[in-house]
């Protein structure tokens, strides 16, 4: 059994995402707290989110992937860009330590030329840094796992292999004295370790066992289930909607089925509206153990 969703709008607030969630099928989804491009998180009361908190709770949902917005980078050359994101990360999670036991997945970032030792320690740092202040901020423990997203490695994107996610970690555990390390996972999304040139589709044992080996099942945490339109290895990262593309239906329905995933969130990032959300998540239902 696996949980199964998609992302929804934060637009009409917290509660209304869990209700159009149900609507479509689904018992986890992701979401961004703020526009997916930067700007102002919308404004949430603390009754909406405990409204949310019930509804997923009484429909035994999964834990939520909450997304953190595409613009934050913590490697970038620019210093006032990774201020910018330090900040938009430390207001995502100190907002979310009213929805615990969740994870808030991102982006690691792009080098953007300073080279993949110095984006692993800026990012490792940021980490850090984050979940620092979030804690400092709330008086509490950090109350969600943060999950580093697989990524395609296109351009100087970081996390296109998974060396790369084990160094931020292995980073941030060293910087942070081994404490903040269980609190960060890695969440596994189809379309871009394709993408990056992992064979899913002829060997996914194989990447699965890959990925044991160099990061550790146990922070596979969630997955983000896509297809994509290009072929394994072209570091592209267009999705596509499941079986359409070149990853295809039997290999996606392996991945749902696979015994070392069960029990875990998978979220769909098709290019799909309602509808297409609507039908593949009753298409993955009928494929679930
Ligand atoms: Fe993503
Ligand atoms: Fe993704
Ligand atoms: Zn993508």
């Amino acid at each position: 059994m696996i949980y199964i969703g998609n992302h929804v709008s934060v637009t009409d607030g917290y509660e209304a995402m869990g209700r159009h969630e149900i609507s479509l099928g689904g018992d986890t989804f992701a979401f961004f707290p703020r526009n997916p491009r930067g700007g102002r998180s919308k404004d949430v009361t603390p009754e909406d989110i405990a409204a949310l908190r019930a509804l997923i709770e009484e429909n035994n949902f999964g834990p939520l992937v909450v997304h953190g917005a595409y613009t934050m980078n913590l490697c970038s050359a620019k210093e006032e860009v990774r201020a910018n994101s330090l900040e938009m990360i430390t207001d995502d999670l100190v907002r979310l330590q009213q929805l615990p036991g969740n994870f808030y997945n991102f982006h690691p970032g792009s080098h953007t030329g300073q080279g993949t030792e110095t984006g692993i320690e800026q990012i490792a740092d940021g980490l850090v840094a984050a979940i620092t202040e979030t804690e400092r901020r709330t008086g509490t423990e950090l109350a969600n796992t943060v999950l580093l997203e697989t990524m395609t490695g296109k351009g100087s994107e970081m996390g296109g292999t998974f060396e790369e996610l084990r160094a931020i970690m292995d980073r941030v555990a060293e910087i942070a004295d081994g404490r903040p390390t269980a609190k960060l996972g890695v969440c596994f999304d189809t379309c871009h370790v394709w993408d990056a040139g992992y064979d899913i589709v002829n060997d996914l044992d194989g990447v699965l066992g890959e990925f044991d080996r160099i990061i550790g099942l146990e922070y596979l945490r969630a997955i983000h289930i896509n297809d994509s339109k290009n072929d394994c290895g072209a570091r592209k990262d267009r999705h596509e909607k499941l079986g359409q593309g070149k990853i295809g239906a039997e290999a996606l329905k392996s991945v749902v089925r696979h015994p070392l995933l069960q029990g875990k969130p998978f979220i769909l990032e098709t290019p799909n509206e309602d509808e297409g959300y609507r039908q593949e998540i009753a298409a993955i239902r009928s494929l679930m153990l």
